[in-house]
């Protein structure tokens, strides 16, 4: 029985040390947190690529200020902002005089920024002939071009293409004007192209690839008639009334009105010094001004002017003066 006291009262005394030295250990370990907190404060040190760059104090806000500052820029042409390295961040104690310096990492953040710049090339039958800014001009420029050119039959494959870049030198777009000339030169180009394959006739370098009518010819180049003064200065070809009549050539309308002995008359310049002219027409199609492709409609056959019957009366003429029509077309 002694032998338990004795035993029970040392281990109260073993006990009452250790409490002892367990509160001395925790006020002295409180203590260093106070003389750490009052030194110290904790930050987040920034690294990229493993070399500091900079402490801040919030790893959320400072993240949001990368995106609202750096990464979110509304600029024209930018599809995307990434940083050329993600930083790393690491808790920090720093001595409490020190700040921290947020806007000079961002600063260092921003020079190394990775842009990428996104257009758009107009595409005519594999080859890009036209850049613009933004997707809504692009297809702007295509249905213009698909629409104009419906009836040329020529093959024709407009896509759009999205063109990425990390360089903004070349970014190179045009205003939608300029965009859709570059297209429409593409086209005529190609125009030309299936005029020159198609070709019936070459008159001074001018490509003829339709007739404009078929009919019986009533009349040829150079005869003389009571119902004329002087000899025949066209080709007459009879056909019924009504008939469209189609320009031989790519060219501009020059004239298109009622011009007397001719009836309705319609004057296309080819360029050249060639002109080709349609008369006695019962209605004209065709403008002043108006630029025309071979094969378009330019007026009907009829009978105005000095005729005697529904008939299309050419004339071909080369630097003013009537040729034979039949050296190249009717033959
Ligand atoms: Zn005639």
């Amino acid at each position: 029985m002694y032998n338990i006291l004795k035993l029970k009262s040392k281990f109260k005394t073993v006990t009452k040390e250790t409490t002892r030295v367990l509160k001395i250990m925790i006020l002295g370990f409180i203590l260093i947190i106070a003389i750490l907190g009052i030194k110290y404060k904790p930050v987040y040190e920034v690294k990229i690529a493993d070399k500091t760059i900079g402490y801040i104090q919030n790893e959320a806000a400072f993240k949001e200020l990368i995106n609202g500052k750096i990464i979110n820029k509304e600029v024209r042409n930018v599809d995307n902002i990434s940083l050329a390295s993600e930083p790393q961040y690491e808790m920090k104690l720093i001595q409490r005089t020190q700040d921290t310096n947020e806007e000079e990492i961002i600063a260092k953040l921003d020079e190394e920024k990775v842009i990428t710049y996104k257009f758009y090339a107009v595409n005519v039958n594999g080859k890009n002939k036209a850049y613009v800014d933004t997707i809504e001009e692009a297809e702007e420029v295509v249905s213009k071009i698909k629409k104009e050119h419906k009836r040329d039959g020529i093959k024709l494959d407009i896509v759009v293409n999205e063109k990425y870049t990390q360089k903004l030198d070349e970014v190179k777009t045009d205003k939608i004007e300029i965009a859709e000339k570059s297209v429409e030169n593409e086209i005529e180009h190609l125009l030309d192209e299936k005029e020159a394959k198609e070709a019936i006739a070459v008159i001074e370098g001018i490509n003829v690839s339709v007739l404009p009518v078929s009919g019986r010819i009533s009349s040829r180049f150079g005869v003389t008639s009571s119902i004329r003064s002087g000899a025949h200065t066209g080709l007459d070809i009879a056909c019924s009334e009504g008939t469209d009549i189609k320009v031989v050539a790519k060219g501009k309308v020059v004239f298109a009105q009622n011009n007397g002995p001719y009836g309705n008359l319609v004057k296309v310049d080819h360029g050249n010094g060639v002109e080709t002219w349609y008369a006695h027409c019962s209605k004209i199609y065709a403008k002043v001004g108006e630029k025309v492709k071979s094969g378009d409609v330019i007026a009907t056959v009829g009978t105005t002017g000095n005729s005697t019957g529904p008939h299309l009366h050419l004339e071909i003429r080369i630097k003013g003066e009537a040729i034979n029509p039949q050296k190249y077309l009717y033959k």
